[in-house]
């Protein structure tokens, strides 16, 4: 039997899982096994929906996978033997694997600043962002930080802002935050912000977080009664504990077709991996990383007929932000993520990004099909978004 082990059912892990689902049918030597804390799909590009205090739908992990012949096991994967070939799970016993795919994905970096992990919030897990909506919810005024003003930070801040109109929101960031969109796009993300009361400081370095504000580099402190960290992230270092080849972030480096350059029968996708492309190594987004777990299934199923991957090639296509629920940006881009000629604002562009986040199960269900369509887009590594 050949075993399939896929180590996280975030967004490429259940990508993955269905990519292979549709490609092994009527196969009885393939056994594939899903890996996963919760029961419940994180959907973390709704997670500042969740800090301010929205429910999302509850997307059941084992109802997506009936009928599958996957195994799915809810545990924590707390070690990886790369020569026995085998993970263990919750410290407790472990599981055997021919091929691996680790999509264990990664969290914010709350490591480089002190008095981060102790006191500011982060959107790593519902959970993580459920604990902040409640802290909000018991503030009838005051400030929160937001630190970092990545495309997560700025989408927070507006969030929270248009379902806390009382507390006064601070975006605080290194770079100008939407500094990777063109001008047009940018000064439209700021005119947003500005609509939504979001005050915005950048050129400032956070040096420490209290319970009672942030320090900045200046001297200056920012009283604040929530901090929310989300300035860059940073993967599990149990990769570069097994002794698989990991970049300078410790992410597991791929050949072309995915696979670990040190361990082949290791495919890593997603935010957990370091896929070099033409114009450089992807960062990590839904956007690429589902390409990657589709195009690591389809490779995994053309190893089992004994033929060779293939390449996997992908370009970006947009870079979507939410402004609250009645606004949005979205700059497309050039394949290197450079921003492009055009973007969207407002009404349409709140319609594209609801359609492009759009139920992750209606995504999965297109995955598992896709092969008997005979579709190719997917094994091109194209431009389709999640
Ligand atoms: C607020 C927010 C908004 C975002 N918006 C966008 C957007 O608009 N567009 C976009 O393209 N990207 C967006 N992103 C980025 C996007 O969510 C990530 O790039 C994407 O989730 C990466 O997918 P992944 O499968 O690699 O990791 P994840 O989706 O994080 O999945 C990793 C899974 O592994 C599990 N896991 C982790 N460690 C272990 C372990 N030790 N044992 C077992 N399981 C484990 C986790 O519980 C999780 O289920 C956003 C991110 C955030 C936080």
């Amino acid at each position: 039997m050949n075993e399939i082990l896929i180590l996280g059912a975030g967004y490429t892990g259940m990508a993955a899982t269905m990519g292979l689902v549709g490609r092994i049918k009527g196969r009885d030597d393939v056994h594939i096994t899903l890996v996963n804390p919760q029961t419940r799909f994180t959907e973390r590009l709704r997670l500042h929906q969740v800090a301010s205090g929205q429910a999302l739908a509850d997307l059941q992990i084992p109802d997506q996978l009936a009928g599958t012949g996957v195994d799915f096991v809810q545990g924590w994967v707390t070690g990886i033997d790369a020569d026995a070939q085998t993970v263990r799970i919750d410290d407790a016993y472990t599981l055997r694997y021919d091929t691996l795919v680790y999509a264990l994905g990664s969290v914010a970096d709350t490591e480089l600043v002190p008095g981060v992990d102790e006191f500011a919030y982060t959107l790593n897990s519902a959970q993580d962002a459920l604990l902040l909506a409640q802290h909000l919810d018991r503030m009838a005024d005051g400030t929160v930080v937001v630190a970092g003003g990545g495309l997560t930070g700025i989408e927070s801040a507006a969030e929270i802002a248009e379902q806390h109109p009382g507390l006064d929101v601070v975006l605080l960031s290194r770079q100008v935050p939407g500094a990777m969109m063109g001008d047009k796009a940018r000064a439209r993300l700021h005119a947003g912000l500005d609509r939504l009361g979001v005050q915005v400081r950048s050129g400032v370095d956070i040096i420490k977080v209290m319970s009672d504000g942030v320090a900045l580099g200046d001297g200056e402190v920012v009283a604040a009664q929530a901090v929310l960290w989300t300035t860059g992230v940073r993967v599990s270092p149990m990769a570069a504990a097994a002794g698989l080849e990991v970049d300078e972030r410790g992410r597991i480096v791929t050949d072309e077709s995915l696979r670990s350059v040190s361990h082949p029968n290791v495919y890593a996708v997603g935010d957990a991996a370091a896929i070099r492309q033409g114009y450089g190594v992807m960062h990590g987004t839904c956007q690429s990383g589902i390409p990657t777990a589709v195009h690591a299934a389809a490779s995994i199923v053309r190893e089992l007929k004994g033929k060779q991957p293939k390449k996997f090639r992908f370009g970006y296509v947009h870079q979507p932000v939410s402004l609250g629920r009645n606004d949005a940006v979205i700059q497309f881009t050039h394949a290197d993520d450079s921003p492009g000629r055009f973007y969207l604002a407002g009404g349409p562009a709140v319609a594209y990004k609801e359609t492009v986040s759009a139920s992750p199960w209606t995504t999965y269900r297109l995955i598992k099909v896709l092969p008997a369509l005979g579709a190719s887009t997917w094994r091109r590594g194209g431009r389709l978004t999640r």
